[in-house]
C-alpha cells in the first residue's frame, strides 16, 4: 500500500511547535526538576521541598517561602519568554539569576500538567491556586491558606510526548537518581538554604509513606552543608579550597593588537577538596561538584585536569571535590542550548593551566596549605 497523500507543505500548528520546543527546554526530569529549583532560588527562598510520586513519574512538586508571584504576574507567566529576570539581549552579559529565558513554565506546561500555589508578603497567610493550560494560559482556580512562597505542581511529566512518557517510565529510578544527584549538587552550594527530598511510592499498603532522600538545614558554610548531604563518616578530611588564578583572556590578543595592556581575569576557586594522599580519595569520580558561580555544570576538560593532577599524589584514587568558580559573568556564556546545560567557558585552556599551576602548589607538602595543616 502506498503511503497516505500528504499536502505539499504547510507550517506545523501552534499547539504542535510548542510541544516540539518544549521538550528541547525540559529534555528529562533532571531538567525539570532544575528549572524548578533555579526558579525557587531565584525567588530568594530559605528552604525548598522537593516532592516526588513514583519518582517524579506521577507528579513532581518544588516548595519554596520566596517572595511569590504578584497577581499582575499571573496571567504571563507561563507564556513562552515571559521573565522578570531579563529585558533585553544586552542584559544576558550580566545575568545573575539562575533563570533568565523565561521558557521553563512555559514549556512544563508544554510537556505536562502545571499547577502552582503562590502567596506574597502582601497576600499571606493567603494563596491562590493558579491552573494552566497547555499552551501556558493561567486561570486562577480559587483561594487557599498559603504562607509567603509559592509550591510549583507539575503532574504527568511527558505526557504530551508518549515516547518519552514511556521511557521516562520504563527508567523511573535511573532518572530520579539524576535528579537526586542534581539536587544534592545544589544542596552543597546553597548553604544558607534549608533542602528536603522525599518520594511516595505505592506500596503494597494504600497509604505510602515517603521516603527522605535528603535534608539538609540552613548553615552558613559549604563545609557544613556538604556533611549534611553527605554522611560526615563517609566523607575524608577536606581542606579548604581557596585559589585566586590569573587567567589570560583570548581578548588580550585583540588588546595587545591595539597596543593596550594584556588582558587577564582573576578567577576565584573556592571549596574542599581531600588530602591527595592515598586512602582520602575515591575509588570512583562521583564526589565531585563542580560550578560556575553557583551554577552546576560538569566542566569534563576541567575535572580531567583536577583528576590527573591528584593522580600524582595519590595513584589510585580520584579526589572528592567542591569547586565553585568564581567569574564575571561576561567571561562564560550559559546561553549554548535551550536547557542551559552547556556552559561556554571563554580562555578554558588558560583556564585550566593557571589551576594545574595553583593544585600543583596547593598540593605542595613543602608550602601548600596542606602542609600546614595536620593529617
Ligand atoms: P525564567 O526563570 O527564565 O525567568 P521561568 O519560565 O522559569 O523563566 O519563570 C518565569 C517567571 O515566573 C520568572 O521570571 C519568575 O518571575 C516567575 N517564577 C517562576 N517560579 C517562581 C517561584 N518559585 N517564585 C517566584 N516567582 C517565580
Ligand atoms: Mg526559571
Amino acid at each position: 500500500a502506498s503511503p497516505p497523500s500528504r499536502p505539499h507543505s504547510s507550517a506545523i500548528d501552534r499547539t504542535s511547535v510548542h510541544r516540539l520546543t518544549s521538550g528541547q527546554v525540559v529534555i528529562d526530569l533532571q531538567t525539570a526538576v532544575k528549572e524548578l529549583v533555579e526558579n525557587a532560588l531565584d525567588a530568594g527562598a530559605t528552604s525548598i521541598e522537593v516532592a516526588f510520586r513514583e519518582h517524579g513519574t506521577e507528579s513532581l512538586e518544588v516548595k519554596d517561602d520566596g517572595k511569590g508571584i504578584d497577581q499582575s504576574d499571573w496571567e504571563g507567566i507561563a507564556l513562552k519568554h515571559h521573565t522578570s529576570k531579563l529585558s533585553s539581549f544586552s542584559d544576558l552579559a550580566s545575568v545573575s539569576t539562575l533563570g533568565f529565558r523565561g521558557e521553563a513554565l512555559s514549556s512544563l506546561c508544554g510537556v505536562a500538567t502545571l499547577s502552582m500555589v503562590t502567596a506574597t508578603a502582601a497576600t499571606a497567610p493567603m494563596g491562590t491556586t493558579l491552573a494552566f493550560s497547555h499552551a501556558g494560559e493561567c486561570v486562577p482556580a480559587g483561594k487557599v491558606a498559603r504562607m509567603k512562597g509559592t509550591t510549583v505542581k507539575v503532574d504527568r511529566l511527558f505526557d504530551a510526548l508518549p515516547v518519552r512518557r514511556k521511557e521516562l517510565v520504563k527508567n523511573a529510578k535511573r532518572e530520579f537518581g539524576k535528579a537526586l544527584d542534581l539536587l544534592q549538587a545544589y544542596a552543597v552550594i546553597n548553604s544558607g538554604v534549608r533542602i528536603e527530598v522525599k518520594n511516595v511510592t505505592k506500596g503494597r499498603v494504600w497509604l505510602a509513606k515517603p521516603t527522605l532522600h535528603l535534608k539538609t538545614t540552613a548553615s552558613t558554610s559549604l563545609r557544613t552543608s556538604f556533611s549534611h548531604v553527605f554522611a560526615p563518616k563517609s566523607l575524608p578530611s577536606l581542606l579548604d579550597l581557596d585559589l585566586s588564578l590569573n587567567v589570560a583572556t583570548e581578548k588580550s590578543v585583540l588588546k595587545r593588537v591595539e597596543g593596550a595592556a594584556d588582558a587577564s581575569t582573576t578567577v576565584k576557586v573556592l571549596g574542599l577538596i581531600s588530602k591527595p594522599v592515598n586512602g582520602h580519595g575515591r575509588t570512583a569520580s562521583n564526589r565531585q561538584f563542580y560550578y560556575i558561580n553557583g551554577r552546576p555544570f560538569q566542566p569534563s576538560k576541567i575535572a580531567k585536569a583536577v583528576n590527573e593532577m591528584y593522580k600524582q599524589y595519590n595513584a589510585n584514587q580520584f579526589p572528592t571535590i567542591v569547586a565553585d568558580f568564581q567569574l564575571s559573568t561576561d567571561a562564560y556564556d550559559v546561553n549554548v542550548s535551550p536547557d542551559k546545560r552547556t556552559i561556554f567557558l571563554h580562555s578554558e585552556g588558560n583556564l585550566i593551566t593557571a589551576l594545574k599551576e595553583q593544585l600543583a602548589r596547593f598540593f605542595e607538602p613543602e608550602t601548600g596549605r596542606f602542609a600546614m595543616q595536620a593529617i
